[in-house]
């Protein structure tokens, strides 16, 4: 095993080992005592900060359609419940998610005529859970593409649809892991974070576990071998399946003044694309000049503005530049699929390179000597 990365690879298997690690969960909280602990290691104040919010939780739910049998469904995050529901299906238009997906929305218009619970087609995959903006007092299910076609068919024949979902929203907390590393020059920080809350259906190897284990990785790199020009704050998020919660939360006190940047890392998936988001314009150009000159072999793809469903975008959305890096893996996004696999390994020793490489061509950290 490569000696240079034990460290991280120990960390990555330690979170995967958590399970899924809903925000306010038990797991997320033994979770983020163990980064704490971590962080401890590299930072000279590391601290868990913690909110209140309201934790979602389900207990099973079932959408059967007649006809459809074996139709695979997944409750939506933030989803409301039903102890029973009977009806049949109508297209009602469109589901829009993080202002980048538009997906068909069906509702269950029971015997009265009334909605009595929701179906919205994913456009890019297999069923999987994704976070709901719509309210959440009814059930909502999502399905997967290819089981759009059987229900466009259960719609037009007027099948019978029937199903329930257990769902509960109660007091909880949402907690992030914060450590900090001192520069010469005091000012403006520069935060560099990742979430380790997963959806409920997967240990989140690649989504986000990875990116966890690289941004403590880059915290023990720049401890040890490196002179930092500004303080770095290191910053492990929970609740970013949940709309960003941590990061929005810990975003509230910061500006343009206090933060000259953000670097998120989210997913750090098989391919060998890495998808680079940045933005302002001037930022991007900056990063794009400095990854032109990697030596990794991957192939980059410049996106901008950055995505509005990660972590950067609670610091993006206050003009703070930012950029979310990314090996994009959608056939494993948010299902059991996600699990530890040495490929991914890869692409996290890649991810720590760049972002090293990034910092030094910000001049933000330089190599001591
Ligand atoms: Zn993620």
């Amino acid at each position: 095993m490569d000696q240079e990365f034990m460290q991280m690879h120990e960390n990555w298997k330690h979170i995967v080992g958590f399970g899924p690690r809903m925000m306010g969960s038990d797991a997320a909280k033994a979770c983020s005592r163990f980064l704490e602990a971590e962080m401890a290691k590299i930072t000279f104040r590391a601290f868990t900060e913690s909110y209140d919010v309201e934790v979602w939780e389900q207990d099973g739910w079932q959408l059967s359609v007649e006809g459809a049998e074996g139709l695979k469904s997944c409750l939506f995050l933030d989803s409301g419940a039903s102890a029973g529901f009977e009806g049949t299906l109508e297209w009602l238009g469109k589901n829009r998610l993080w202002n980048m997906y538009s997906w068909d929305r069906y509702g269950v218009t029971d015997r009265e005529g009334k909605t009595a619970a929701y179906v919205t087609v994913r456009g890019n995959g297999e069923a999987i859970p994704q976070m709901l903006f719509t309210g959440g007092d009814l059930p909502h299910y999502l399905v997967g593409l290819e089981e759009g076609e059987r229900i466009r068919n259960a719609a037009e024949r007027k099948a019978k649809v029937a199903g329930w979902a257990k769902t509960r929203r109660q007091p909880g907390k949402c907690r992030n892991v914060v450590g900090s590393l001192e520069g010469v020059r005091n000012g403006k920080k520069i935060v560099i974070c990742g979430h380790y809350d997963t959806v409920y259906n997967t240990p989140g190897a690649y989504d986000n576990a990875a990116g966890a284990a690289v941004v403590l990785e880059i915290g023990r790199r720049l401890k040890k071998d490196y002179q930092l020009n500004a303080p770095i704050e290191l910053l492990l998020t929970d609740g970013e399946e949940f709309d960003l919660a941590g990061a929005r939360n810990r975003a509230e006190k910061e500006s343009k003044d206090t933060v000259s940047m953000n670097l998120c890392i989210d997913g750090v998936g098989r391919e060998k694309v890495m998808e680079v988001w940045s933005g302002p314009e001037s930022f991007e150009r900056r990063i794009g000049e400095i990854l032109k000159g990697k030596k990794d072999e991957f192939e980059t793809i410049f996106l901008c503005p950055p995505p509005p469903g990660s972590d950067q975008e609670a610091y993006y959305a206050k003009g703070i530049p930012s950029c979310m890096l990314t090996f994009n893996d959608q056939g494993i996004l948010h299902s059991p699929k996600d699990v530890y696999s040495l490929d991914k390994l890869e692409n996290m020793k890649v991810m720590v390179r760049t972002v090293m490489l990034l910092l030094e061509g910000l001049k933000i950290a330089e190599k001591k000597r």
